[in-house]
């Protein structure tokens, strides 16, 4: 498909090499849990990255107690979090799956930083739950990576994962957002991450009226906003945010 050609022509030469090195060596030892390492079930071995055990660790957030707003866990509150009563937020909802610690957190470490291109899988049978139950026949649009980390890493992870959705499950994606480079995100707050990003979202693609914005990891919801509010710009009246994992102040 045409997607994947924009960046896979701007790759350097050892980005080009850490993706093949990833590629060979799940070729090469696809009998162990890409997690703990532990020796994965004779009949588990074909296509399964994980074992029983680091599966069954995987536990998601329960619905209730929730924020409504930004999905995170409330405590004494009701309805709405502290932070969402302070702040305004673009999208309409954000629903995040895990909290962004333990065996959510390694995944998405050995997926994005190991390059374990297999739990791609892992994640979008996660997503792909998730947006059957709570979001029946919207389009899923990823969220855009930054360019310089896709050409440092070889490849995108979220767009990965849509791939998978698109692929397996059926699910429309539309790829309607392009970002700009910028400067890096992490350990910033979120209004410094907003102005950080402001300019940097783009519409490549006009999106459908109403679109699931998907990620991996939810932290401050600047990102989530600022692409909500490019969406919107471009026509989309309704965007949910949904990502894998939130990452708790
Ligand atoms: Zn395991
Ligand atoms: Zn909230």
């Amino acid at each position: 498909m045409a997607h994947h050609k924009p960046y896979r022509a701007a790759l350097s030469n050892s980005a080009r090499r850490v993706y093949a090195g990833a590629v060979l060596l799940e070729l090469l030892f696809p009998g162990r849990c890409l997690l703990c390492g532990g020796q994965l079930a004779f009949q588990a071995r074909h296509g399964e990255p994980l074992c029983l055990d680091c599966r069954a660790s995987l536990v998601p957030l329960a619905a209730d107690r929730r924020c409504r707003v930004c999905s995170l866990p409330l405590i004494s509150e009701r309805d709405t979090c502290t932070r969402c009563r302070l702040r305004e937020y673009e999208f309409d909802s954000n629903l995040s799956l895990f909290e962004y610690r333990g065996a959510v957190r390694e995944l998405i470490y050995q997926y994005k930083f190991r390059n374990r291109l297999r739990l791609a899988g892992v994640l979008a049978e996660h997503f792909a739950r998730a947006l059957a139950e709570g979001y029946p026949g919207t389009v899923v649009v990823p969220a855009p990576a930054n360019p310089q980390a896709v050409r440092r890493r070889g490849w995108d992870p979220v767009e990965r994962v849509c791939r998978v959705l698109a692929r397996q499950y059926g699910f429309a994606v539309c790829r309607a957002l392009a970002r700009r480079p910028g400067p890096a995100q992490k350990r910033l707050g979120y209004e410094a991450r907003r102005s950080n990003l402001r300019g940097t979202i783009r519409v490549r693609r006009r999106p459908p009226d109403a679109v699931v914005l998907l990620d991996d990891v939810f932290t401050t919801g600047a990102t989530a906003s600022e692409c909500a509010r490019a969406l919107k710009q471009a026509g989309a009246s309704r965007v949910d945010a949904l990502s894998l994992a939130i990452d708790l102040p």
